[in-house]
Formats: C-alpha cells, sequence, structure tokens
C-alpha cells in the first residue's frame, strides 16, 4: 500500500511557484525527511499534505485515498509544528487526552489511551504534572504523543526539534525514530538539518526551488548525489571541475586521475569527492599538487585544508591516519576513482 503519493503537486503564489510538480510515491510506514534550504518549498508541501494549503494543481492520496479535497480534521492526520502548542493550563494527561475528549471518547479509553501513549514516550507516571513543569524534551515527547492519540494514518512533523538544544536534539531524534519504527506509522518531516535528516529517515528528500532534487535513501543520497547542489548540501564536498583530454582521460586540476573517465562526448563536468576519501601524500607520483593552508585537529577527526589550482580541497582523516603537515607542507593529493561521483547534469 502506498502510505502518501503526492502526483505532479503544484503551488503556485501569485507568479511564484513555490512547489513545482512534485511526484513521490511513498510506501505504507515509512520514515521520510523533507531536506532543503530555507524557502525551497518544504513548508508549504507539508502545508498541502496536511490541508492547510490547497495545491494550485495535481493531487494527493494517504493510504490511497485521494483526499486533495478533503479537509484536513477528515484527513485522519497526527500533526507536531515548531511551536508545539500544548495548552499550558492543563497536565500531560489532559493534554494527551484533548483530541479524544473533544471527539467524545469515554474517560475510560481516554485514560487507557494516556497510559498506552506515556509509556510510548518514557513518561509513565508524569500523567498530573502541569506542562509548564516539564523540560523541553518532555514537552517535545508530549506533543508528539497528543498528535498520535487517535492513531493516525499519517503523522507530519514540522521541524520538530529545532528549538531543542544539540545534545537533546540528536538523542529526541534516535527516539522520534524508534518510536515511529515500533508503530510502523507513515511520517513526513520537514527539516533543514541534514544530519537529522540522516538519522531518521528512510527516505530523504533533497527539494531546492520547489521541485524534487532527488530522493533515496540517506547512504545513496550521500554516496551517489544526483546533482552538484545535492552534493554539497548533504555532507561536506569537494566539488572540482573535471576535463576529457584527447586520450579520455579525466583529468582534475591539470593532472589525470587514474581509472576515472566521462561518458561519451562529454568534455566538461564537475566531480564529488567527500573528504574522508581524499587522501594525503607525499608530492609527486602522479599526485595533484597542492600546499596545506589550515589543519584544524578536532580531536576525534582531523581536517586538512589544501590548496591546490586556486582551489581548497579539504581532507579529513582520523588521528590515526594523521596526515604529518603543518600549514606550508607541499603534499600532493590523491583522489581513488571509486570515491569520485561524477556530476555531469
Ligand atoms: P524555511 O526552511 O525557511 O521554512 P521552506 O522550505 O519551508 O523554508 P516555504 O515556507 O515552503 O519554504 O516557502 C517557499 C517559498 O514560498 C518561499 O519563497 C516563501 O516566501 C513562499 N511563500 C510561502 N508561503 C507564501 C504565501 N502565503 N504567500 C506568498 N509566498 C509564500
Amino acid at each position: 500500500m502506498s502510505g502518501l503519493s503526492l502526483n505532479d503537486v503544484t503551488k503556485e503564489f501569485g507568479n511564484f511557484k513555490a512547489v513545482d510538480r512534485v511526484a513521490l510515491n511513498v510506501p505504507h510506514g515509512t520514515f521520510v525527511c523533507l531536506l532543503g534550504p530555507s524557502g525551497c518549498g518544504k513548508t508549504t508541501l507539508l502545508r498541502m499534505i496536511a490541508g492547510l494549503e490547497e495545491p494550485t494543481s495535481g493531487s494527493i492520496a494517504i493510504d490511497d485515498d485521494d483526499i486533495t479535497k478533503v479537509p484536513t480534521h477528515k484527513r485522519d492526520l497526527g500533526m507536531v509544528f515548531q511551536s508545539l502548542a500544548l495548552f499550558p493550563h492543563l497536565s500531560v494527561g489532559e493534554n494527551i487526552a484533548y483530541p479524544l475528549r473533544i471527539r467524545g471518547r469515554s474517560k475510560d479509553e481516554q485514560a487507557r489511551r494516556v497510559d498506552e501513549l506515556l509509556k510510548l514516550i518514557h513518561l509513565t507516571g508524569f500523567a498530573d504534572r502541569p506542562v509548564a513543569k516539564l523540560s523541553g524534551g518532555q514537552r517535545q515527547r508530549v506533543a508528539i504523543a497528543r498528535a498520535l492519540a487517535l492513531s493516525p494514518r499519517l503523522f507530519l512533523l514540522d521541524e520538530p526539534l529545532s528549538a531543542l538544544d544539540a545534545k537533546l536534539r540528536e538523542a529526541m531524534q534516535v527516539e522520534l525514530r524508534q518510536l515511529q519504527q515500533k508503530l510502523g506509522i507513515t511520517t513526513i518531516v520537514v527539516t533543514h538539518d541534514q544530519r537529522e535528516a540522516m538519522t531518521m529517515a528512510d527516505l530523504v528528500v533533497v527539494m531546492g526551488e520547489g521541485r524534487i532534487r532527488q530522493a533515496a535513501a540517506p547512504v545513496e543520497i550521500y554516496r551517489k548525489p544526483a546533482d552538484a547542489f545535492v552534493a554539497d548540501f548533504i555532507g561536506m564536498t569537494n566539488l572540482l571541475p573535471v576535463e576529457a583530454d584527447g586520450a579520455g582521460r579525466a583529468v582534475v586540476l591539470g593532472t589525470a586521475v587514474p581509472g576515472l573517465s566521462l561518458s561519451a562526448g562529454v568534455k566538461k563536468a564537475q566531480i564529488s569527492v567527500r573528504p574522508e576519501d581524499v587522501r594525503l601524500t607525499a608530492p609527486g607520483d602522479g599526485a595533484i599538487s597542492g600546499t596545506v593552508t589550515f589543519v584544524r585537529d578536532l580531536g576525534g577527526t582531523i581536517e586538512t585544508f589544501v590548496e591546490a589550482g586556486g582551489r581548497t580541497i579539504v581532507a579529513v582523516a582520523t588521528p590515526r591516519e594523521r596526515p604529518n603537515v603543518v600549514a606550508g607542507s607541499p603534499v600532493g593529493i590523491v583522489l581513488p576513482a571509486e570515491s569520485c561521483v561524477v556530476l555531469e547534469k
């Protein structure tokens, strides 16, 4: 079953296309992260899925039911937004029970469901606590539980963790993912944080200027970015020009990269090489020659910045593989062909 399908969904504000023919099929139970820079249309897309914004054209289906014209409250959704919007004067239990109460569910059912959900969010025993007396992470979990109270078909979250400090946010990412796996609920999260997306998602959807640039599993997005925009947006990367020479070799910064070639007929393109794949050696031996400009030792990893042919190339190593260089050292740069993603688009 398809948990969510977006069929050429478009949203125009006047002449401006905020979302441009987005087509996506999400299997039921998938955790999707919509990822992209500010203004790329993520929130507008989520709001259309939620029914808070009407598409200019295209259609949306949840679990194979077309809901394009169905009002929000009949779409069977759970929603959490950045602001959380918990009721400050109500207790934890009353907040979670609220959606059940306004739908006239019995007191028994409310109590049972609150117990279940508190267990699920690791807050058993907190039912009577005023929400004003909770930590940021606890409030987050209560908002999630309230959104799930009616067992929705689709769970939508817009930047749900962005108000939390870095450490708590990372812990909540893991918790949210584990909760989603336990429930098997199709979940769509908007985020601009690529680490967050990589942590939680089955499917990362990278958007740029209203369009899907790539939709794939996190590792595939990282290892096989579809274009320079995606390569640059996901993690750190080195984007370098590459040219085909007369002998069919791929030349980067004046040096042929053994084993690398461009498609027939392509003269110029770019390559993306992740910093952890860049190897630094002694100068010479067919390596690209460069000069170290800066070494950033972060304890767990060491980033070496090398200038070559007017470009800065970053190499990342662990302390064990520490390249024995300081600022000013001449070095050779080796780009292993198998780590170079050629971007011809
Ligand atoms: P952010 O991460 O900053 O929230 P986003 O990717 O979620 O960005 P959207 O909020 O979807 O982006 O906005 C996409 C584009 O549509 C932006 O250029 C925004 O200014 C524009 N936009 C959004 N809502 C409206 C509106 N109601 N009227 C006019 N333009 C709008």
